[in-house]
């Protein structure tokens, strides 16, 4: 067994709304160049998860730590443990009034304060490795959903994160569009970059992933190679789960 380095950690994170608990003791470490996909029923907690870790939600119980460092919005360098953490939405939330390269420049120049020359290079390299180079000078009202979303990762890319988060990111796209996003997060993975991806792309997931992690209601009921997972769950709820999702890919 290779060591390698934690990267993120959560031990018993509890997270509430008033009185509804809809975390309700996470426990998950994740390594370097780990791929963690979390799966599980509309409404589980799979988005309020990825908030919590990316310092959007503030946390009512437990502790997130990235390298060590505690993520919480009461900490004082939030903003720098934030831009350690890139996060896609499904939601691309790209700026219309600026081109596509002046969207993927507007961190690292702003709030990382690199220099300009480098990180051009960067965002037009990672731009043509998507496909979209010669779309660098248009506006997001140019592109599609597919186009967008993968300007979106790379503009996550660019500030150079530890970990990347994906929040379905493929879900409100036309069917054709969803593999040329999914086809990047493959790249992604196979160079080795740390994800957790919340998914219902059930193909992909287990493609992708190295551990599955099956949340229902709250909770982790499952945590599973992904093989053992899709052929061999080992709890009825993630059959069940598991079962509507075989039905609706037959329908
Ligand atoms: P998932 O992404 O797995 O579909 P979410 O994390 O979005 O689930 O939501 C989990 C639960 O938390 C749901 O019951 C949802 O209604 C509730 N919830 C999410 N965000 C808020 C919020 N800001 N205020 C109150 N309830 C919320
Ligand atoms: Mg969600």
């Amino acid at each position: 067994m290779s060591e390698k380095e934690t990267i993120l950690e959560m031990k018993d994170l509890k997270k509430s709304f008033g009185t509804l608990d809809v975390l309700k003791g996470i426990s998950l470490e994740i390594k370097q160049g780990e791929v963690v996909v979390v799966v599980g029923p509309s409404g589980c907690g799979k988005s309020t998860l990825l908030r919590c870790i990316n310092g959007l939600e503030g946390i009512q119980g437990g502790e997130i730590t990235l390298r060590g460092e505690t993520i919480s919005n009461q900490t004082k360098n939030m903003h720098l443990v934030r831009q350690k953490i890139g996060m896609v939405f499904q939601s691309y939330d790209l700026f219309p009034h600026m081109t596509i390269l002046n969207n993927i420049l507007l961190g690292p120049l702003k709030a990382q304060d690199r220099a300009k020359k480098e990180v051009v290079k960067e965002a037009e390299a990672l731009l043509r490795r998507v496909g979209l180079f010669e779309r660098k000078e248009t506006y997001p009202r140019q592109l599609s959903g597919g186009q967008k979303q993968r300007v979106a990762i790379v503009r996550a890319l660019c500030m150079h994160p530890e970990i990347m988060l994906f929040d379905e990111v493929t879900a409100a796209l036309d069917p054709e569009m969803v593999r040329e996003v999914l086809d990047v997060m493959l790249e992604l993975a196979k160079e080795g970059s740390t994800m957790i991806i919340v998914t219902h792309e059930m193909q992909f997931a287990r493609a992708i992933a190295d551990r599955i992690i099956f949340l229902d209601k709250g909770e982790i009921v499952e945590e599973s190679e992904p093989e053992a997972f899709f052929t061999n769950p080992k709890t009825e709820r993630a059959k069940k789960f598991l079962n509507v999702f075989e039905f609706e890919h037959v329908k």
